[in-house]
């Protein structure tokens, strides 16, 4: 069965998954697209193989009896909306982060779904298909390293442009640690701090850079991350887990060693597309297979809700200077 999946929001990552699904995957084909802008949408059908069905509006999109499934590849204020009309309409619903901008909106997301007694929703935190955090998470799960007490964790870019500002530094980049972190661990956070080092000269105005976030989780576990988004040298993340009885690095991505003119170099990867490449072929995958077999996996809403509530308290933190505390409302048995 080749599933028909619509894609709502046919800007930079939407035409990245409708090409990844297209010319990768199996098992999908793209046979509808929305997006506010007419332009947007007639330039990705126009790369897309066979007949693509242009809609005025998302929820057009998500009525039609050609999807079978929905990607909402749009702006995050849109989420929401877009994610309740397609669990109202019986589709299961890819959603890029974050699955709402509030975590009141998650949610109601979340009310949406469980009213109707089934998953439809999967989150688009990618990290979690990344062969080097799962492999992590299975050598953890294995306990040889005994339990978990910190981790380090590095999230740095190259630069960002100018209308990138503060707590995007907490919604934007961050918030791929909040999402991997609770999964690694199968643990939740109760607190959040912010604590800001002298600033590279290279930051813009509106930009504090570069930042560290502590966190703590129920199980006591300390997590620093460095966040530094004007690193200037590439696209790096690093993941170090510190146990009772040993410790693990994230595996960094494979690169060619050379030596040359008198040094011994390796090349570090300048995009994040690049780095979590085979992640993101691997989680839009799950998708369609979810799709096709009716049971959607992966990142839950209520996964959506927890990094939104972990980082609401993150950009209190940025703003108070304070520890924040961090507390979850109750897990409906749904998504035990
Ligand atoms: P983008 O290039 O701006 O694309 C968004 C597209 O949605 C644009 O074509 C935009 O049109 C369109 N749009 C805006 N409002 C809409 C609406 N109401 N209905 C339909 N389409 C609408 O942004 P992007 O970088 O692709 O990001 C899209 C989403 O993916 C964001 O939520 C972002 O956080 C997420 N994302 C996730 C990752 C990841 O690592 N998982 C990476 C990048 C982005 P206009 O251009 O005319 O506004």
């Amino acid at each position: 069965m080749t599933v028909r999946l619509g894609i709502i929001g046919a800007g930079m990552i939407g035409e990245a998954h409708a090409l990844r699904i297209t010319q990768e995957l199996t098992g999908a084909r793209i046979s509808a697209l929305a997006d506010v802008d007419p332009n947007n949408t007639a330039r990705l059908a126009e790369r897309l193989p066979g007949e693509v069905k242009v809609f005025d509006s998302g929820e057009d999109l998500i009525a039609s009896g050609e999807v079978d499934g929905v990607l909402v590849t749009s702006w995050g204020p849109t989420h929401e909306a877009y994610v309740i009309a397609a669990i109202k309409a019986g589709k299961p619903v890819f959603c890029e982060k974050p699955l709402a901008t509030t975590a009141d909106g998650c949610q109601r997301i979340i009310d949406a779904e469980v009213a109707t007694g089934r998953r439809f929703v999967q989150v688009g935190y990618m990290r979690r298909f990344d062969t080097g955090y799962r492999r992590l998470k299975t050598l953890l799960e294995s306990g040889s390293l005994g339990e978990p007490l910190m981790i380090h964790a590095v999230h740095r870019n190259p630069e960002v442009p100018e209308r990138y500002i503060t707590p995007m530094a907490i919604e934007d980049t961050l918030v791929h640690e909040l999402d991997t972190f609770r999964w690694l661990l199968g643990d939740d956070y109760v607190s959040a701090q912010v604590v800001f080092p002298r600033k590279t000269r290279h930051a813009h105005a509106k930009v504090e850079d570069p930042q560290i976030v502590l966190l703590e989780t129920t199980r006591g576990v300390r997590i620093d991350v460095e966040i530094f988004v004007n690193c200037r040298y590439g696209y790096d993340i690093q993941c170090s887990v510190v146990a009772e009885d040993g410790l693990a690095n994230l595996p960094q991505p494979e690169s060619l060693e050379y030596r040359h003119a008198g040094k011994l170099s390796t090349d570090i990867l300048q995009d994040w597309k690049d780095r979590f490449a085979q992640a993101f072929s691997v989680e839009l995958q799950a998708f369609i297979d979810g799709v096709a077999g009716g049971e959607i996996a992966g990142p839950s809403s209520w996964d959506g809700l927890a990094a939104a509530v972990a980082s609401d308290a993150c950009v209190k933190a940025q703003n108070s200077g304070q520890i924040e505390s961090i507390t979850m409302p109750e897990r409906p048995t749904f998504y035990a």
